[in-house]
This record gives structure tokens, sequence and C-alpha cells, in this order.
């Protein structure tokens, strides 16, 4: 039987985050649904708490201090103390070097890389306070590299470098910290790219599937899936890694 916890899930109006919230309420865990607007969020704790489960929405810029002190607060006091934390909101800013804006730069390390700082710092208090704690940072392919997307890649590296240093440093109090690193997932992250460089999404997804080894394109539930075992208390002894879940080997 798990353990019934409160769970945090940045960037959960939609795409990978919805589909984590939706199944770490399905686990069994109170899951605060926090996105950049409290309002958006409304279709994914609609979801969770038509199934059954409890969830609230929670409006925060993960890149900015204050606004995560607030959320922290505003969790605690309505699901009680975090010990799952899934750093999850992302923007992508794509450019090749040569045109890629300072201000895009900027952007991409503050969501991924500075987001994921401030919502960790924040929430290792209550997982140390609590000898518990389970962190998931998602990562990506494109921390391989990528063409267009020197900022991205670099931040989802970076996440690597940050996941395996929280393992590191938290273990001792009970805590794992892992990343996810996702292939291709069909969400508006990938729609976004595919009008970037002129292709219906469909053609898109066709052709990406081609090259990944199971032939499918990924789901967000795919990810989900992983997120819920990582989060398990079975998963007690599996710290500081990354799982590619991109249908096939990518490191
Ligand atoms: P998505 O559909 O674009 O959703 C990302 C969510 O994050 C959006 O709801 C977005 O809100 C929110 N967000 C952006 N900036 C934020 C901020 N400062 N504070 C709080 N929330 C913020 O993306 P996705 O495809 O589900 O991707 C989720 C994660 O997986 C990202 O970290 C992404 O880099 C990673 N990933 C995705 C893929 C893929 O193929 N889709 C592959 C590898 C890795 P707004 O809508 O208001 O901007």
């Amino acid at each position: 039987m798990t353990e019934s916890r409160t769970a945090i899930v940045t960037g959960a109006a939609r795409g990978i985050g919805a589909a984590t919230a939706q199944r770490l309420a399905a686990d069994g865990h109170a899951v605060a649904v926090l996105d950049l607007d409290a309002a958006a969020c409304a279709g994914t704790v609609e979801a969770i708490t038509a199934a059954g489960g409890r969830a609230i929405a929670v409006g925060a810029d993960v890149s900015d201090e204050a606004s995560v002190a607030a959320a922290f607060e505003t969790v605690v006091s309505e699901l009680g103390a975090p010990t799952i934390l899934v750093n999850n909101a992302g923007i992508i800013r794509d450019n090749l070097l040569f045109k890629m804006s300072t201000a895009d730069w900027d952007a991409v390390m503050g969501v991924h890389l500075r987001g994921a700082f401030l919502m960790t710092k924040a929430a290792q208090k209550h997982m140390t306070e609590a000898g518990f704690g389970r962190i998931v940072n998602l990562s990506s392919t494109s921390a391989l590299g990528n063409r267009g997307q020197a900022n991205y890649s670099a931040a989802k590296a970076g996440i690597q470098g940050f996941t395996k240093t929280l393992a590191i440093e938290l273990g001792r109090f009970g805590i794992t910290a892992n990343a996810i690193a996702p292939g291709f997932i069909q969400t508006d992250m990938t729609a976004a790219t595919a009008e970037r460089v002129g292709v219906p999404f469909d053609d898109f997804i066709a052709f990406s599937a081609k090259e990944i080894p199971v032939q499918r394109v990924g789901q967000p539930e795919d990810i989900a899936h992983t997120v819920s075992f990582l989060t398990s208390e079975g998963a007690g002894f599996v710290s500081g890694q990354v799982i590619y879940v991109a249908g096939g080997p990518k490191d």
C-alpha cells in the first residue's frame, strides 16, 4: 500500500506535467498542480477530483523566488508538507546560436535551472524534516546536443549534474533525486517545434516515429509512468540516475 504524500508538479497545466499530476493523484497522493497561471490548471485539477483524487491549483513562476515562496506557503497550508517534487516546468526558445538572443538564453536558463534550484531548495526543507523525499527533474535527450537548442540542451545537461549532486547531498535524509530524459513526446512543445521547422505536426510525428526503435512517439503518460516508479516507496535505492525514456537507447 502506497503511503499518501503531498506532491508538487510544476508546469502541470498541460502536457507531461498534467499527465504526471494525474498519475501521482491516482497513486494516492495529494497534488499541487502548479503552473504560471492558476486558471490554466483547472482542467488538470478537475480531472483529478473527478477521478476521486485530491488536488489544488497553484499559480507561480518557478523562476521567481518570491513566487516560489508564496507557492510553498499555499501548498503547506492546504495540502501539508510536500515530500514529492517533480520539476517539469519548461520552455523552449530555439534558434541557431548566431541568431539566439541573450534574452532567449536567459529565459531558458531561468525556467529550467533557476526554477529547479528554487523549487528544490524550498522543498528539501520539508523533505529533510520528514526524513523522506522524492525529487524528479525533467531533462531531455537534447542534453546530448540538438541543433537549434544551445540554450535548452545546456539547461537539460545542467539538470543532470544538478540531479546527481542532489542525490549525493540529500541521500542521508531519505531523499532520492533522479532525472528523466524524454525523447519525442507528443505535446504542445513538440507541436511548436514542428511549426518552427514548417512541417505539419502529424507529418512530424510520423517521420519521427520511423526513427525511434519502438516505432512510435512518446505520450505524456509514458513519462508519468516513470515518475510514478521513481517516486514510489520501493524506489529508495535508485538515486542520481538519468533515465532516458525515448523508445530506444539514447546515451
Ligand atoms: P508544455 O506542454 O510546453 O508544458 C510546459 C508547461 O510549463 C506549460 O504549462 C507552461 O506554462 C509551464 N511553464 C513554463 N514556464 C513556467 C514557469 N516559469 N513557471 C511555471 N510553469 C511554467 O511542455 P511538455 O512538452 O509537457 O514538457 C514538460 C517538460 O518536459 C519540460 O521541462 C520539457 O523541457 C521536458 N521535455 C519535453 C519533451 C517533449 O518532447 N515534449 C522532451 C524532452 C523533455 P505556459 O503554458 O503558461 O507557458
